[in-house]
């Protein structure tokens, strides 16, 4: 009886494809919206860190002058934090699960060789950059300092000019102290 009741569902599911798949031996067909893992293509990363800072289980770390980019797969819940917020879009959720492994760790990716130099020249060019702003900024800085302050010369004649006014008629060293002996003889000179 029992047999029977079930009949009908066994019948129609005969003329119907199988549910189940053959993975590993066949690809896997993964659900939509499955989220994946995260893959990056390491030759495009600056290595700003913004995946690191973003990353809510912390398990991103990034070095910029090694150009390395790693990520401690059984730490990642797949969140695709990380790569909403990579600015070159070189990290992406790729379908399929990772790889596994029968041990924790970092997984690290390195950049080409290629990359690394031409890394490391852009690096150079931007110091070489850097240093010389800052040398025409500091010699800006001098040049207005020097026209706000009176030259070695002014300040040595104003100096004296103020020396000749307090010794009076008696001293008479240049021209400014002579003006102002003249000054003082002049009640003689029209006599
Ligand atoms: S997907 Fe989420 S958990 Fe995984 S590395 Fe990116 S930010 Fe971290
Ligand atoms: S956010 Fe993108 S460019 Fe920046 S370090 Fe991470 S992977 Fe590299």
């Amino acid at each position: 009886m029992s047999v029977l009741k079930y009949a009908p569902e066994a019948l129609k599911n005969l003329f119907k494809p199988p549910v189940t798949t053959k993975y590993p031996f066949e690809p896997a067909v993964y659900p939509e919206g499955a989220r994946g893992h995260v893959e990056i293509v390491i030759d495009d990363c600056i290595g700003c860190g913004m995946c690191v800072r973003s990353c809510p289980c912390g398990t991103l770390a990034v070095d910029k002058n090694a150009g390395t980019w790693s990520i401690d797969r059984f730490d990642c819940i797949a969140c695709g934090y990380c790569v909403e917020k990579c600015p070159k879009k070189c990290l992406k959720m790729v379908q399929g699960y990772q790889t596994p492994g029968v041990k924790e760790g970092m997984v690290t990716y390195t950049k080409s060789p290629e990359q690394l130099e031409k890394d490391r020249i852009a690096r150079e060019e931007q110091a070489k950059k850097a240093a010389a702003a800052k040398a025409a900024a500091a010699a800006k800085a001098a040049e207005a300092k020097a026209a706000a302050t009176p030259s070695g010369l002014e300040q040595a004649a104003n100096k004296t000019a103020a020396g000749a006014g307090q010794a009076g008629a008696g001293v008479v060293t240049n021209s400014a102290g002579a003006g102002q002996s003249a000054g003082t003889a002049a009640p003689e000179a029209k006599a």
